[in-house]
């Protein structure tokens, strides 16, 4: 894999109004974020709903205009860009929307819905029912289907169909919101396979945006955790799940733990909702809903501490195969 990066996040921010007349005021759904995604890279974006996964991801792709920082993609700074000028960058540089079904239009047949970014993008001179058996052939489906309709799809098939519309003008990134959402696990995987396989073979970076862990583990090279619009954790996929340091990660991996009989999961429940963003917290933001909070914590904002490719804000970051101090109470008791 190459270390030059693709895509580059630099400290971007998306803010959005509220309020009525006289009192307006902004929120930051982004508050700040940096990354970058190499080149056949996958990069994992983990978070609850309202965690600003999907904004950040909107950002990325120009659907949604950032208040602060810069997005350089392909050695390009593009948040600058406006509609026009985006669209050669949409080739290179594509979305998977959520919702398999509901994302494709219900009167297209898979043939039509396959080759639509060509019409889009103007792109002339292509036989497009080569072109859509190619697709289709790529991501596993029979060329039967070219005829078929959305509703005649399951919703692994539909999510196919939606991968070779991704992939059709040969991208150089693929930005993947919940890629699994809605699919029965066993269906999850075959789709997750599907996406690092096309990675590999043509060489594509991937951003997969999910708010389950475990969807990532065994496709995520890295993967950072957002948590009210921040990354609190970032690394390499195995070190973050291996070894979570801030307590949101390893609260999210109890959560939804990954199925093996030979081991028994301490579950982290989080008390309390997820903060209104209107009402950010003090000091660390996550102090009203961590078990490792401290006096220090509802004050004081941790910085981000980076060693060995690893982030994390936290003033006390966990050991590995630390328990919250009820749990361990109560083993020792
Ligand atoms: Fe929890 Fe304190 Fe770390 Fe925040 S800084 S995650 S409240 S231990």
């Amino acid at each position: 894999m190459s270390s030059d990066p693709i895509l580059k996040v630099e400290d971007v921010q998306v803010s959005f109004p509220v309020g009525g007349l006289g009192r307006r005021s902004a929120i930051l759904g982004v508050a700040g974020v940096s990354f970058e995604v190499n080149r056949g890279e996958t990069f994992a974006l983990v978070g609850e709903s309202g965690s600003g996964k999907t904004t950040l991801a909107r950002a990325v792709n120009g659907l949604q205009e950032i208040s602060a920082g810069a997005i350089t993609f392909e050695n390009q700074r593009i948040d600058e860009l406006d509609r026009k000028a985006m669209k050669p960058v949409r080739k290179r540089m594509s979305m998977m929307f959520q919702d398999p079904v509901g994302s494709l239009s219900p009167r297209m047949t898979v043939g039509d819905l396959v080759t639509e970014p060509f019409r889009i993008h103007g792109i002339e001179g292509r036989n497009l029912r080569e072109e859509a058996d190619r697709l289709l052939t790529l991501v596993g489906l029979p060329t039967s289907f070219v005829s078929r309709f959305p509703h005649q799809l399951s919703g692994g098939q539909a999510r196919r169909v939606g991968v070779a519309r991704a992939i059709a003008l040969d991208p150089a990134l693929i930005i993947a919101d919940e890629p699994t959402a809605g699919l029965d696990v066993s269906v999850q995987g075959e789709v997750l396979n599907l996406l690092n396989d096309l990675r590999e073979r043509l060489g594509l970076a991937m951003v997969i945006i999910t708010h389950n862990l475990h969807v990532v583990h065994h496709v995520a090279d890295r993967t950072a955790v957002m948590y009210l619009g921040r990354f609190v954790e970032a690394g390499d996929t195995e070190q973050v799940f291996s070894a979570p340091q801030h307590p949101y990660t390893a609260a999210l991996l109890s959560a939804n733990p990954e199925p093996d009989p030979d081991k028994t999961h301490d579950r982290i429940t989080l008390p309390a909702e997820v903060p209104s963003l209107l009402a950010r917290p003090s000091g660390c933001e996550f102090h009203t809903r961590c078990p490792w909070a401290q006096s220090r914590c509802s004050v004081d904002a941790p910085e981000r501490q980076v060693a060995n490719g690893r982030a994390v804000a936290c003033h006390f970051p966990l050991e590995p195969g630390a328990r919250p101090p009820e749990l361990a109470e109560k083993a020792a008791s």
